[in-house]
């Protein structure tokens, strides 16, 4: 979708509903026809200025002239029998990757926020690429508005969007947040809000700026609750410990007043004994949270590997027994890569490569 090296006009999608008015206002257009398009892009989903047919053929012509609307291109596409599909998307600036969710009654967008990630969790095949690059806002926003229009022709409708894609939505925090924004605004895309999860690994001081910059729901990596353990598993602990984490998730909750869900992904013979459980019922202590539990997704060269199922129950009766219910929740697509923590192309060229188009079309660039 990115407007070309040499192109420097704004996108279409970098404009909010407010920025579109602003912008038809200093054309001298009526207030009606820059209302007339917020509707196209936000409540009809339409993305594409040609297909705008209520607006003058002359407003449309410079509309597509001085923005650019072009989105990423699906260079590659797989589909799981469970429903997930994982898109690679190219855009000018290089690969995205997502992953569609079909569910009954539900259908469920995976964003990425950056290319990569600088976070290097051990257990994450994003950590082990390392940092690319970050999505600008209108980079987020153009992986939902291909993924409308994926699931649009299926009857459907992208109902809940999460960032648990690629990389750490809040180390490149004013995209994800203007995107975050863009999808739960009212004037904008109008997603309940409670439908709209960023997931973070613990960035303290971001998360209680979150408190009021965003109204979203709030997912926490924690995965352990020891510091020894968890900063063996995620090394961003070791700036901000469990204590510093838990202070800011108090903060978001005293000023914002939302539960908060705790991802644990239960990785075998290390964070998932009644040691861990006890360590994890400490923390839970004070917050209001639920628990997700997540059998590690495992990928080739990783030293780990998910538990059995009566270790996973468990830890789960543990936390049971203590009145904090904790669903266990298998990722969709694992046979295509899809699932969390699965994101990374075969080979970090992949991404930081700028593909030539019709090359990488007839290429089989499949994922790993
Ligand atoms: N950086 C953010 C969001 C992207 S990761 C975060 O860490 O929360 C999305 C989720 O996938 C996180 O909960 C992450 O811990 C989880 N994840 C990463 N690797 C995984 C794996 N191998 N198996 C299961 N979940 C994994
Ligand atoms: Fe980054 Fe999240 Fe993966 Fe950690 S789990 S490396 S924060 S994407």
């Amino acid at each position: 979708m990115q407007t070309p090296a040499t192109d420097t006009r704004t996108h279409a999608l970098s404009l909010t509903p407010s920025g579109l008015l602003t912008l038809l206002n200093d054309w001298g257009e009526p207030g009606f026809r820059a209302r007339q398009m917020v509707e196209w892009i936000y409540s009809k989903r339409v993305f594409s200025v040609d297909a705008m047919s209520n607006l003058p053929a002359a407003l449309r012509l410079r509309l597509s002239r001085e923005l650019s609307w072009d989105l990423p291109q699906i260079i590659s596409r797989l589909d799981s029998a469970d429903g997930a599909s994982k898109l690679l998307l190219s855009s000018e600036r290089g690969l995205i990757e997502s992953v569609i969710l079909r569910y009954e009654g539900r259908t469920s967008l995976c964003v990425s926020s950056q290319v990569g990630c600088r976070l290097a969790c051990s257990f994450c095949q994003t950590g082990r690429l390392g940092f690319v690059r970050h999505l600008s806002t209108a980079e987020i926003l153009a992986q939902y508005a291909i993924a409308e229009q994926i699931v649009q022709t299926e009857g459907r409708r992208i109902s809940h969007v999460v960032f648990m894609g690629m990389g750490e939505p809040l180390d490149n925090y004013d995209n994800a947040v203007g995107a975050v924004n863009r999808l739960t605004g009212k004037d904008a895309f109008g997603l309940s809000v409670r439908n709209v999860t960023l997931s973070t690994s613990g960035l303290a001081p971001q998360i209680r700026s979150l408190a009021t910059d965003v109204r979203a729901a709030l997912a926490v990596s924690l995965h352990a609750a020891r510091d020894d353990l968890r900063t063996e598993l995620m090394p961003i602990n070791k700036r901000y410990p469990l204590a510093e984490l838990k202070s800011a998730l108090m903060h978001y909750q005293q000023v914002t007043g939302d539960k908060i869900t705790i991802e644990y992904i239960l990785i075998r013979d290390k964070n998932c004994s009644v040691r861990e459980a006890k360590d994890l019922v400490r923390f839970l202590h004070g917050l209001r949270a639920k628990v997700n539990l997540i059998p590690f997704n495992s990928h080739p060269g990783m030293p780990y590997d998910r538990p059995s199922d009566e270790d996973i129950r468990t830890f789960q009766s543990y936390l049971a027994e203590r009145s904090i219910p904790a669903p266990v929740r298998y990722s969709k697509g694992l046979e295509v890569s899809a699932a969390c923590g699965q994101l990374a192309a075969k080979k970090l060229e992949t991404l930081t490569s700028i593909p030539k188009r019709n090359d990488v079309l007839n290429r089989n660039l499949i994922l790993s």
